[in-house]
């Protein structure tokens, strides 16, 4: 496939987002109808428990869309994965999500950097959408991801991606079960560029990610690209060893010069204390390490196709 006439194909993951994509579907079609591109739409319905099947079915012969039904809600990263996996190899593939956050205005764009030679285009967000509180946490986040994984993953570029054939054919060999996109897009290199755009607010129902689904994908992040809590643990865990040899060192001094001294009830409590909870933590860390190779060895699949719908004209 030459840079000159592409066929896209749109993965668009979708969670209860009926309102949505019976807009979204025209405007992100009228898009690409305007760029003169041939294409495909690619909805991943993640296991919706809305009217989202229905309101796509009558789409059908009016788009080139197609269809992938989850059989249950399997989250974003798996659904990514799963459009990926039924993308064409010789296909171009634009990720955007259904909520009209990704601006569709930047598509041109993505389109002609992909045309000067770039593999993989994606959007960075200013995330003003969102709470100072949870801007800063991201930072945070980003700048502990960066210093502890020997891969560089690009500060706040989310899943608003266009990837060439070269990426997605490298995407759908990863075998890991355990996915972190944005770690993963990172991972398999190719020449990248990002660009800036102004996230937009979502038009219909509200983010399905809280707290908890955040807090895992930031675990998720966190084990997949980096070896380094569990480096702390070692580092943290010899530097105790040494401190309290030489502690004991110093306690064999003092009793050969100044005899046995039996007060020390409180240093005996908090040392046992403080080492207890040390270790319990460590533990915890090296299980998280653990749970995701148990979950990488039972080999279940990322996600399970209910059925596929196609469009027919
Ligand atoms: N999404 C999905 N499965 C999920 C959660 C979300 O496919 O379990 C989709 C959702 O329908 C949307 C996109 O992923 O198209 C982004 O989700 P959302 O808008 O909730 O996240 P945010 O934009 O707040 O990060
Ligand atoms: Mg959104």
């Amino acid at each position: 496939m030459s840079r000159e006439n592409p066929f896209l194909s749109c993965i668009v993951p979708a969670f209860n987002e009926s309102e949505n994509l019976q807009k979204f579907i025209p405007a992100l079609a009228k898009t690409l109808e305007a760029e003169n591109i041939q294409f495909e739409i690619l909805v991943v319905d993640d296991g919706s428990e809305d009217n989202s099947i229905a309101t796509l079915s009558s789409m059908l012969d009016k788009y080139p869309l197609r269809i992938l039904e989850l059989s249950r809600n399997f989250g974003k990263e798996a659904a990514l994965s799963a459009g990926i996996d039924h993308v064409s190899d010789r296909h171009l593939a634009l990720l955007i999500d259904a909520d009209f956050q990704h601006p569709l205005d930047a598509i041109p764009t993505m389109l002609s950097l992909w045309k000067e030679g770039y593999d993989m285009v994606y959007g960075i967000r200013n995330r003003n959408t969102e709470s100072p509180l949870k801007k800063f946490l991201t930072n945070i986040y980003y700048k502990i991801l960066n210093f502890s994984s020997d891969i560089e993953i690009p500060e706040n570029a989310g899943d608003f991606r266009l990837l060439d054939r070269k990426v997605v054919t490298a995407l759908k060999a990863l075998p890991e079960k355990n996915r972190y996109m944005k770690g993963l897009f990172a991972w398999v290199g190719f020449k990248s560029i990002g660009i800036h755009f102004s996230e937009l607010e979502r038009e219909n129902g509200q983010t399905h990610f809280n707290i908890k689904a955040l807090f895992n994908l930031t675990l998720a992040g966190l084990t997949g690209f980096s070896n380094l809590p569990l480096r702390l643990c070692m580092g943290f865990g010899a530097l105790l060893a040494c401190c309290s040899m030489s502690y004991g060192i110093w306690i064999i001094i003092e009793t050969l010069f100044q005899g046995i001294d039996v007060p020390g009830w409180a240093t005996l409590i908090v040392a046992i204390s403080l080492l207890g909870g040390i270790q319990l933590l460590f533990l915890g860390i090296v299980g998280e390490y653990i749970s995701r190779i148990y979950t990488e060895t039972k080999g279940r699949p990322q996600y399970i196709i209910a059925q596929e719908h196609h469009h027919h004209r």
